[in-house]
């Protein structure tokens, strides 16, 4: 923090508060669907080119990805955020201002992480900050819900990065104190019931999906889920049936099991299959003689790993020392990002808040305030320098 460049470097955070913010909104105002990244990943390819990047590309899986060379490839640290929002492609994702605040579906998550990337390599250009390893900034693609970590797993399996990543840093919402550590393991599935259907009183005593899927609903929600490590499932949407007097074809739900223990995790979810089965199977021996049987199908939609980079690496305790030294208490978490998946590789990784307020997340009135941005935008760059180091 003493070196003169690093000095001006965290200065650009204060004196370019305003354009930051206006970056945000560009951004931000581009539609980022699940699965309809793409525009948004050629806005950021454009921008990492106008800020010299070299390598830049958008990926076979719609991941963008632009190169800040050091003096060497190596330390090779990829600094990230993601692209996509929870939200479905017909959201109106304009950004509006009031006050302090702006307001848009995905305006904090993860359209302040998105900018920081962008905030980052320009302050590094503009001073001239000599590196020693490389960073590789990345806009991955299905951080969210169903796209279950497609633009990360791609980076770290098949992109042609893939074995040459020292360590990972994602920028994921607000805040200053946050270091997300630990990766919190999620199984997601989506299981169908399928039957020959008829009529509620010519066919009673047909085999009935919906009732199939209610039982095992009620087994699942009485599992003794344990509070410490934290373990938890939710049913979240269930489907079924067409009319009040037809015995249905089909029923459907999606579920959602999540544990900090892997062992925990798989406890959890070899019970959830087996309270389907069971449900399934009763249903199905009550049926009269010569009635067809209900099928089953379960598929696996989510899977997210578990895992952690020790508190004690070299990483966690660079975010440590740069969050102290601006005046913040650390805090280490606990969450499900796209740090997950370098965890479960043995990469060391990290995620951190870009810095600001935000409320309603994963909601329409999802919005975010840049006061005091500058700190989670310092804090990012103090740990990057850290991690690749600078002459
Ligand atoms: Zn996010």
């Amino acid at each position: 923090m003493s070196t003169p460049h690093v000095v001006r470097a965290l200065r650009f955070f204060e004196t370019h508060a305003d354009a930051i913010t206006e970056e945000q909104i560009r951004i931000c105002s581009i539609p980022a669907s699940p699965f309809g990244e793409q525009e948004r990943a050629e806005y950021l390819s454009r921008k990492f080119s106008q800020l010299g990047l070299s390598e830049v590309e958008i990926d076979e899986e719609g991941n963008c990805l632009g190169l800040l060379r050091g003096s060497s490839r190596a330390p090779l640290l990829v600094v990230s955020a993601h692209l996509d929002t929870v939200f479905p492609k017909d959201t109106d994702f304009e950004v509006t201002r009031r006050a302090n605040k702006l307001f848009a579906p995905g305006i904090a998550d993860d359209g302040c992480g998105l900018v920081a990337l962008l905030a980052i390599a320009q302050t590094i250009q503009a001073e001239r900050i000599p590196l020693e390893g490389s960073i590789l900034f990345v806009g991955t693609v299905g951080e969210e819900g169903e796209g279950n970590l497609r633009g990360v797993r791609h980076l770290f399996t098949k992109g042609r990065w893939a074995k040459h990543v020292d360590a990972f840093l994602s920028f994921d919402g607000p805040g200053v104190d946050r270091i997300t550590n630990r990766a919190l393991g999620s199984r997601r599935y989506r299981v169908e019931v399928s039957g020959p259907g008829g009529h509620s009183w010519g066919d009673f005593g047909l085999p009935n999906p919906v009732h199939a899927a209610g039982r095992a609903i009620a087994r699942l929600a009485a599992y003794p889920a344990p509070k410490e490590p934290r373990t938890t499932f939710n049913v979240g949407r269930i489907e079924g049936g067409r009319s009040v007097n037809a015995i249905p074809s089909e029923a459907s739900m999606e579920v959602d099991l999540r544990s900090t223990a892997e062992a925990e995790l798989q406890r959890l979810d070899a019970f959830f299959r087996r309270v389907v089965r069971d449900a399934v199977d009763e249903e199905n021996a009550k049926r009269r003689v010569g009635d067809a049987l209900l099928k089953l199908k379960v598929d696996l939609i989510g899977e997210r790993p578990t895992g952690e980079t020790a508190a004690d690496s070299p990483l966690v305790e660079l975010a440590i020392e740069a969050t102290k030294v601006l005046g913040v208490e650390p805090r280490l978490d606990q969450s499900s990002t796209d740090s997950n998946l370098p965890i479960s590789l043995g990469i060391p990784a990290i995620t951190l808040g870009a810095g600001g307020t935000s409320g309603c997340s994963h909601s329409l009135d999802e919005w975010y305030d840049p006061s005091g941005r500058d700190l989670g935008l310092k804090r990012g760059l103090l740990v990057i320098l850290g991690i690749v180091g600078h002459g």
